[in-house]
């Protein structure tokens, strides 16, 4: 998956969350405000009922009073009681309920009507009774009536207030339930937006400097000198291409060393190595051999009176002697054994490992015979030329240093050349 698309897709999971965590708490405040709309109205009904049904019930003593003992001292109480209920009756808001309290509401309102008429019909008749006495049976009968109202009244009064009760703590219930929902969704749709992210942010973050502290470390190898670029992590599309170009990158940087490293040694004429590489390996080979116990030597090779040739047919023919003597010696000498070497000019070296003395005067012979052998064809002049070397052997002794090694070869070579050239001639210790 490329990092663009990580990155979208973690921050629209984010973005999601977010979005989700803000509707259930936008949505959860709208409900618990609903619900506690409802607790306030039920519990300001609930106080209005508890005065209503205290003023009814003072109200039936009264209107009981009036008629049973047929004395108007208390209508004005009466009238006031009764004027207050009628106002709790519309002060509750009897909306908010079912059908069945409506229904008990609308008994009540009924009874407490008929219980009204019966009363004013009482005091008219005490009214006027005063002056003529009101008919005893008539009175009975309002009193039985009043207490067949008054008994409806309070058994609806009673059904009322339980139902009224237990709405409003059913009311309370969801809304102490409703608030504890709420809270718990807030509480698990918080902490996992923040978790999400710190580990949506934990993953994205080490997806990308994970590779980069790869690509480091492997930019810091290749300028030690190893270009393995030690690459292979599953990752985003892009670094993983990043990956790939910078192999191929190391790859290259890698051909590109050793070809000039290869050229940094190497003769160019001959393709022997060069001079600079001799050194290095003329002291290597003298560590080695000292350390293993090996014999080692060293062959000075020098094409005789090479000066007169170059002058009499020019130095393009001088080189091709050259490079047939560089050929020459590479085949007589053990592929990745001897160090064959371009010392300079006219002159070769070879460093023949764990070959002593005899052992090198054979070498040397057989290079000696093969360019002995070798005819040049002049064209320009139409002729051929053959020509000859001069070789020096030294040997590695217990006293004999780098630089004695190379001297001793070199007089050697020049034993070689008083004695009239074409020789193999091997330093003789002191
Ligand atoms: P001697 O038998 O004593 O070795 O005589 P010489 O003439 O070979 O010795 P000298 O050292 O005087 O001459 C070396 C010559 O090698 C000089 C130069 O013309 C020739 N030479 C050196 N380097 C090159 C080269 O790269 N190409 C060619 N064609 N000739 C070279
Ligand atoms: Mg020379
Ligand atoms: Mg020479």
């Amino acid at each position: 998956m490329r990092i663009g698309q990580r990155l979208g897709l973690g921050f629209g999971i984010i973005l999601l969350l977010m979005v989700g965590t803000t509707v259930a708490v936008f949505l959860s405040l709208n409900r618990i405000g609903k619900v506690l709309k409802m607790v306030t109205i039920h519990s300001v009904n609930k106080k209005t009922f508890d005065v209503l049904k205290e003023n009814i019930e003072h109200w039936l003593m009264t209107t009981e009073y009036i008629i049973k003992e047929r004395n108007l001292s208390k209508l004005d109480y009466h009238a006031i009681l009764e004027a207050q209920i009628v106002k709790e009756l519309q002060e509750i808001d009897w909306s908010v309920y079912g059908e069945a309290i409506a229904a008990l509401r609308i008994e009540i309102d009924q009874t407490f009507t008929n219980i009204e008429k019966l009363a004013n019909t009482v005091q008219i008749n005490i009214r006027l009774g005063n002056a003529m006495p009101p008919d005893t049976k008539d009175m009975d009968n309002a009193i039985d009536e009043f207490e067949a109202e008054a008994s409806t009244i309070t058994d609806a009064l009673t059904t009322l207030d339980e139902m009224v009760n237990t709405i409003y703590n059913q009311t309370l219930a969801f809304s102490e339930k409703n608030e504890k929902n709420s809270r718990l969704s807030i509480y698990i749709a918080v902490p996992a937006v923040v978790i999400f992210s710190t580990i949506y942010a934990f993953f994205i973050t080490g997806g990308i400097t994970k590779p980069l502290r790869m690509l480091g470390a492997a930019t810091k190898r290749i300028a030690e000198g190893t270009y393995d670029a030690k690459l292979d992590v599953k990752s985003s599309v892009e670094i993983e291409e990043l990956f790939v170009s910078f192999k191929e990158m190391s790859i290259k940087l890698e051909d590109s060393y050793n070809k000039l490293e290869e050229l940094s040694i190497t003769d160019k004429l001959t393709n022997l190595y060069n001079r600079r590489y001799f050194d290095e390996a003329l002291e290597r080979e003298v560590l080695r051999a000292r350390r293993l116990q090996h014999a080692l030597s060293l062959l000075f090779i020098d094409i005789d009176k090479f000066k007169h040739f170059n002058d009499t047919y020019g130095h393009p023919e001088g080189d091709k002697v050259l490079q047939r003597l560089g050929q020459i010696i590479k085949e007589r000498a053990r592929n990745g054994v001897d160090v064959a070497c371009r010392y300079g000019g006219e002159e070769f070296v070879v460093l023949l490992p764990e070959i002593a003395g005899r052992g090198a005067i054979a070498v040397a012979t057989r290079m000696l015979r093969d360019f002995g052998n070798t005819k040049f064809f002049i064209q320009p002049n139409d002729e051929t030329v053959q020509k000859t070397i001069s070789i020096g052997i030294a040997e590695l002794g217990l006293s004999t240093d780098v630089k004695a090694l190379l001297a001793n070869a070199d007089s050697a070579m020049y034993e070689a050349k008083k004695s009239g050239g074409n020789t193999v001639c091997l330093h003789h210790k002191a």
